[in-house]
């Protein structure tokens, strides 16, 4: 056997022992809010396609239409110039977000590492959220900034790591977070964020990858929603989630984005997305502008979800928004209680540490606005009878 085959190897039987090897399930239908796997129909509460639009009608004509100017962009878009449509796109991002210029990227993984790397260097220091998404780790991380990890939505922690990095004589500050957090479905204090990054001189850049969408008065993200849009320096989405299709951007002023165009190493060496998928990214934000009742919808139906769930005494932690955590506790019976649900029709996905934290194993149920009310009763029933049955003890 050779070293590598050997080495794989061994690293993959280490992952199984730890219970933590994963491996790929096909899926049909992940787009509707029952989908078939294994031969099943589940109730997908594992999608991040929170307003249903993945499956719009209008959304599968725009591919088509896009697609008549060609399968491909042929070339990154400094290169052999720029789809007119894209620079469009551009402009309706920036009026939609408020900002005077944005950028479109393949898919928000690449922007976070893109954009972190590209303004961060060597003796810069940047002030992360303990659970910020991988990506925005990542692209720290590629930076060689400092890294000033501060805990979760804690701002005392923050300002003390800020008096610090002062102290050290650290002139160019930025604090990086999500909006909402993907495995609590809580909501960064932005209040709070803002007031500390002009005390301390500091610049704000927000993910809106789970807020896009979903909150703002026209989906445009969580800063909207708090009427504190123009305080944030460089805002990031995705439209992979919420918006149904696939990509991201970074929206800002423009000294920014320039800075972007000309440095970020993501966006400057691949190839730029193919007209069928800028057009959806059009139609999906104009549906998305217009969801407003999709948006009502799915806010109801995540808050009786919640306090369904409290009533059973189920802990569903600080969720605020349509993620939500049920915390169990322990790994096996994590595990289990999936399995349970999965027998009885509901798809919720296991999440384990290290992705969490040690000892809050739990099941994440992501809501969609096209959920009905039967699909919810269905799931809170199996919910319950598992957790009966199961035996399972939950953790507080
Ligand atoms: C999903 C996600 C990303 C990555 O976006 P993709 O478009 O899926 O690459 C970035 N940040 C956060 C907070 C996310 O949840």
């Amino acid at each position: 056997m050779s070293v590598w085959e050997e080495t794989l190897r061994s690293r993959l039987a280490r992952l199984e022992q730890e219970g933590r090897l994963r491996s790929l399930v096909p899926v049909a239908r992940a787009v509707y809010p029952v989908l078939e796997r294994d031969g099943r129909s589940l109730i997908n509460f594992s999608s991040n396609n929170y307003l249903g639009l993945a499956n719009h009608p209008e959304l599968m004509e725009a591919a088509r239409k896009g697609a008549q100017r060609g399968a491909g962009a042929t070339a990154s878009r400094l290169i052999v110039g720029h789809d007119e449509e894209t620079e469009r796109l551009e402009q309706e991002i920036a009026a939609f977000k408020g900002t005077e210029a944005a950028l479109v990227f393949g898919s928000g993984y690449t922007a976070n590492m893109g954009v972190l790397s590209a303004l961060l260097q060597r003796g810069d220091a940047v002030f992360s959220d303990k659970w910020n998404h991988a990506s925005i780790v990542d692209g720290i991380r590629l930076s060689g900034a400092t890294l000033f990890r501060y805990r979760h939505l804690d701002m005392d922690h923050l300002e003390a790591q800020l008096r610090l990095a002062e102290k050290k004589g650290i002139r160019r500050k930025l604090i990086v977070t999500d909006t909402v957090f993907s495995m609590d479905g809580d909501v960064a204090r932005l209040h709070d964020l803002i007031s500390l990054k002009e005390r301390y001189d500091a610049a704000l850049m927000v993910d809106e990858a789970h807020g896009g969408g979903v909150f703002g008065p026209y989906g445009e993200g969580v800063a909207h929603h708090m009427g504190l849009a123009g305080k944030v320096d460089l805002h990031m989405g995705t439209f992979s989630k919420a918006f149904g299709v696939v990509g991201a951007y970074v929206a800002g002023n423009r000294t920014w984005i320039s800075y972007l165009v000309n440095t970020c190493r993501p966006f400057i060496y691949t190839t730029a997305l193919p007209p069928a998928v800028i057009e959806m990214i059009r139609t999906s934000l104009r549906l998305v502008r217009e969801a407003g009742s999709r948006r009502i919808a799915l806010h109801r139906k995540a808050a009786r979800f919640r306090n369904r769930l409290k009533a059973l005494g189920l802990n569903v932690g600080p969720s605020e928004t349509q993620i939500i955590p049920l915390i169990v506790g322990d790994v096996h019976a994590t595990v289990k209680l999936s399995q349970s649900l999965m027998e009885n029709g509901v798809l919720a996905v296991p999440i384990r540490p290290p992705t969490v934290p040690e000892g809050t194993a739990r099941l994440r149920f992501s809501l969609m606005a096209t959920h009905t009310e039967e699909h919810l009763e269905t799931a809170i029933d199996a919910i319950e009878r598992a957790v009966r049955t199961e035996g399972v003890t939950i953790h507080d």
